[in-house]
């Protein structure tokens, strides 16, 4: 099988608090399946022009902070885009970095269920962004299916558990209103979610 490679877009170093514990690095890739009206950068749903680097070139970038990693419980955190469309990049990027790096992974989970248990071997923590639970708001903000969003959700709390899965749950302007979300926080407490990250998009257009 051929190397898999990660359509690099960015790396944003020595971030604090907010892409999972400590000190963090996130690595921005290209791709996407859903297209969100408020998408913070739709370059992130071409492939093209990112640039394709194998695990072993993103480990010799990103280690120049492995002391801070390790100090503060932190690492690296695959965001885009839609991190888990690479989960067997980050499967062999896990095998060769440092065990005691934490690897968080930002998704919307609306991928294929074998990228969702591929990626529950090797990302420590999850943060999923789903959108409203209501499958009608989903579909006009996304363009995708909330029904799959909610089954892969289901999947990956069965497999790594709930205390390695943040759900964010976002007040999206002019597409759900507070009330839907608090159904929507409501709905992912039933399921058993328990790290919720209730918020409010801030749109900046062009
Ligand atoms: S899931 Fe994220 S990257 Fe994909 S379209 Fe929505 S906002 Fe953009």
């Amino acid at each position: 099988m051929a190397e898999p490679r990660y359509p690099l877009l960015s790396l944003s170093r020595l971030r604090m608090g907010i892409d999972g514990p400590g000190v963090t690095t996130l690595i921005a890739g290209a791709g996407c399946p859903l297209r969100c009206r408020w998408c913070i950068n739709e370059k992130l749903l071409r492939e093209a022009p990112a640039e394709p680097v194998t695990a072993r070139e993103l480990y010799e970038r990103v280690k120049i902070d492995d002391l801070y990693f390790r100090a503060s419980g932190g690492g690296v955190c695959f965001g885009g885009g839609e991190s888990l469309l690479h989960a067997d990049f980050i499967r062999a990027f896990r095998a060769l970095c440092p065990a005691d790096w934490l690897i968080c992974a930002e998704t919307s989970l609306a991928v294929d269920p074998a990228a969702v248990r591929r990626a529950a071997e090797a990302v420590d923590r999850f943060i999923v962004d789903c959108k409203d639970w209501d499958e009608e708001i989903y579909r006009r903000y996304t363009g995708g299916d909330g029904a799959r969003m909610k089954e892969n959700l289901r999947l990956l709390l069965s497999l790594v558990g709930q205390e390695r899965v943040t759900v964010r749950v976002p007040l999206i302007p002019q597409f759900n209103t507070p009330e839907h979300q608090a159904r929507s926080a409501a709905a992912l407490q039933a399921l058993g979610v328990t790290q919720l990250d209730v918020f409010e998009y801030v749109i900046r257009e062009p």
